[in-house]
């Protein structure tokens, strides 16, 4: 490679994380192919397969995910209010075979970091150079007696991954009597989605006030705060009564008892700590851990995976990357924005290995956007960069921030309108 060429693949590619969909790669020929496997073709796995072969097309990239379709869960708490319907928010994977990804559909059950194999329940295996594993979250079943997969999926769905369940709550709401109570508990942190708790609360109540309006919605939660609490209050208050005694939403946290111990699916109770609340309709988000293959790929520490934060490569398998909600990467939420802009570094840092060449400084961004009502949404963003000293991703000061408190209502109707022109532009940036 030419010095010039060098310099230019290093400034494209550093900045390949903040960049849209349209960067050009000069195509970087190498003797054989290298061989990328992507576990996991969401956004995190979806994202880091297209930017891999657009930084270089002669990397062979395969991705294999689970489902014939992606569900984002990102909007799916509008399919709860009405909103939107299940088909708006699934998507195929045509559009990465037309960036020449190979997909296949099945289950990774094992990745052998030292023969470097990914096997698949289907029983096929395949040879990597390089392994992307971005699977998202699973669930600590254990944390809530009288909680499991079986009861989520029959009674009491959990709905933190869009599909059956996310329609079952929604039967479940329409189903329920006027005047009837709908109990949210939410999960300690770390989990995915730190917004999103509250702002399902605020679509079912959307829904409510048309259809019920004399409905409750209690959020249980361990936590003594949340994300843009402030301005989830300020909402709540001028939407649907918060801080009065006719109130559509209550919020009890960690310091009032929120934390639930216990559930009895055939009563529909929830047991706290000093309480116990027969609900209507129960929505338990559980306590979150990596996705199961990181466990069976002897990927995390304890409840996440630990990474490279320069270049997600695992701090436990070389030529490993791991991405999103499974993976280490404080103080970034886990977001799909998040995972978006990680699974560019990711493939940006495995480009520059395969080139013989270091990984530039990374930076990443994020924002999370609430619709907290009809035209009344809610924002956080922040650019982070890389701070060596504290091996944490950190926020760059000055960059981002929260929405305002009290803006205006042609602002609250604006974010609203962004929300939704940034689902399009994310899901098109990993799977068009
Ligand atoms: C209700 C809700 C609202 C949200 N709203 C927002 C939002 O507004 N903005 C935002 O930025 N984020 C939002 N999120 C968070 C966002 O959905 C996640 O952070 C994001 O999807 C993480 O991407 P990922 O690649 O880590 O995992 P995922 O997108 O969950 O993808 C993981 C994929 O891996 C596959 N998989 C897992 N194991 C295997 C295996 N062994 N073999 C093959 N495939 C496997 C799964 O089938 C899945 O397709 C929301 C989440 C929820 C629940």
């Amino acid at each position: 490679m030419t010095d010039i060429n060098r310099r230019k693949f290093i400034q494209v590619a550093g900045s390949a994380a903040t960049l849209g969909a349209t960067i050009g790669f000069p195509s970087l020929a190498l003797g054989a192919a290298r061989r990328v496997v992507v576990v996991g073709g969401g956004v995190g796995g979806a994202t880091a397969a297209k930017y891999l072969r657009k930084l270089d097309s002669n990397i062979a990239v395969t991705l294999i995910e689970a489902k014939p379709n992606y569900t984002s869960c990102f909007m799916s708490n509008e399919v709860l209010s009405g909103d939107r319907t299940l088909d708006s928010i699934t998507f195929g994977y045509d559009g990465l075979k037309r960036h020449g990804v190979d997909v296949v559909i099945d289950r990774v059950v094992a990745i052998d970091p030292v023969q470097k194999t990914v096997q698949t329940a289907g029983g096929q295996s395949f040879i990597y150079d390089a392994c992307v594993v971005s699977p998202g979250v699973g669930f600590k079943w254990e944390a809530i007696e009288g909680y499991n997969a079986k009861v989520a999926e029959e009674s009491i769905p959990h709905a933190w991954y869009a599909g059956a369940q996310t329609q079952l709550l929604r039967r479940q709401i329409q189903a329920m009597p006027e005047g009837g109570h709908v109990f949210i508990v939410a999960p300690p942190n770390p989990f995915k989605c730190p917004p999103g708790p509250y702002e399902r609360a605020s679509q079912i109540a959307m829904y409510c006030k048309h259809h019920k309006p004399k409905a409750k919605i209690t959020i249980l939660d361990p936590k003594f705060a949340f994300s843009k609490k402030g301005l989830y209050y300020e909402g709540w208050a001028k939407l649907y009564g918060y801080g009065t005694r006719n109130s559509m939403i209550q919020w009890v946290g960690g310091h009032d008892g929120g934390k639930v111990e216990g559930v009895d699916p055939s009563t529909l109770t929830l047991q706290t700590e000093f309480e116990e609340f027969q609900g209507d309709v129960i929505n338990i988000i559980p306590p979150q851990k990596a996705g199961a293959i990181a466990y069976a790929a002897d990927l995390a520490d304890g409840d996440w995976c630990p990474v490279d934060k320069r270049t997600f490569e695992s701090s436990r398998h070389k030529d490993i990357y791991v991405l999103g909600d499974a993976s280490s990467a404080a103080k970034m939420p886990k977001s799909a924005y998040a995972a978006n802009s990680q699974a560019k570094v990711a493939a940006a840092a495995i480009t520059a290995r395969f080139h013989g060449l270091e990984p530039g400084d990374p930076t990443f961004v994020n924002t999370c956007y609430s619709i907290v009502g009809e035209e009344f949404g809610i924002s956080v963003a922040a650019v982070y960069s890389l701070d060596e000293k504290k091996n944490m991703i950190m926020p760059v000061k000055g960059a981002g921030g929260l929405s305002p408190l009290d803006a205006s209502p042609e602002i609250r109707s604006r974010e609203v309108s962004y929300a939704h022109s940034w689902f399009k532009n994310v899901i098109n940036d990993m799977l068009e």
